[in-house]
């Protein structure tokens, strides 16, 4: 393992992650995340180009507004940290490969989903549809699918999901499914393949029924179900192969071919 690497690809990531809580706040409410510059939500000061690094400031800071003295959210440097993790996985996982690059893009996508759809029900067009665009020109790279499997992905992301919410509507009469969970799962494709999106749509709906579906019925809350696609979607990314095997040979009982 190269330890060099490994932190070169932390640091880009939490640089990432800082980005990433910008696009997360701003996206879903249709603002750009270049101008205007960061500024504290309370007291609107911008925040200086020397408080703005990431983790490393909200520690400096003791997680308060340097102006004002409001708490900052506890989301900023958990972000950073978590899309730092994520590179740094990537890069002792595949070394200084391509597939270091499109993995940890991919998790960082999805990342950035499940907290706009946690936090709002959206997923913004820029994490689902620019998702699309980076998986199919990425596809091409050692690791991942082939193209024709990335655009094949992505059409049966976008068709199934697409069945699915039609459906729901016959069944209940209401939208039990947005137009972003349907884009979503062409990005989820573009970077999984088709098989890719049978294991992430299986995944997420039992993590969905499972972990939301008691607060659901008690509470009657939404199923921010691009939450759990995102959780479906990372576990097929990560561990994908291995259950596909389990599932031919111990469930199915078929030979390896
Ligand atoms: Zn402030």
């Amino acid at each position: 393992m190269n330890g060099a690497l490994i932190a070169g690809a932390a640091v880009l990531g939490a640089c990432a992650g800082s980005f990433l809580n910008v696009c997360v706040e701003r996206w879903p409410g249709r603002a750009s995340v270049i101008s205007p510059r960061s500024r504290c939500g309370s007291c609107e000061a911008p925040v200086r180009w020397f408080r703005n690094v990431p983790v490393l400031s909200y520690l400096m800071l003791r997680g308060r507004c340097a102006e004002c003295g409001v708490r900052l959210s506890l989301r900023y440097p958990l972000v950073e940290v978590g899309v730092a993790l994520i590179w740094a996985g990537m890069a002792a996982m595949w070394g200084a490969e391509a597939e270091a690059v499109r993995g940890g893009l991919f998790l960082t996508l999805l990342l950035g989903i499940a907290l706009t759809d946690g936090r709002s029900y959206i997923i913004p067009d820029q994490f689902s549809v620019g998702g699309v665009v980076v998986g199919l020109a990425l596809a091409p790279l050692d690791g991942g699918p082939d193209l024709a499997d990335a655009v094949l992905g992505a059409g049966l992301g976008l068709g199934l999901l697409w069945l699915i919410a039609w459906l729901g509507r016959l069944a209940f009469g209401k939208d039990a499914m947005g137009g972003g969970d349907i884009k979503m799962m062409a990005m989820v494709g573009a970077f999984l393949g088709p098989a890719g999106v049978l294991l992430t749509l299986f995944a997420g709906s039992l993590l969905g029924s499972v972990i939301f579906g008691p607060v659901s019925l008690r509470t009657g809350a939404l199923v921010p179900f691009g939450v759990f696609l995102a959780l479906g979607a990372g576990i097929a990314y990560g561990w994908g192969d291995v259950l596909v095997e389990w599932y031919l040979h111990t469930v199915l009982g078929m030979d390896g071919a």
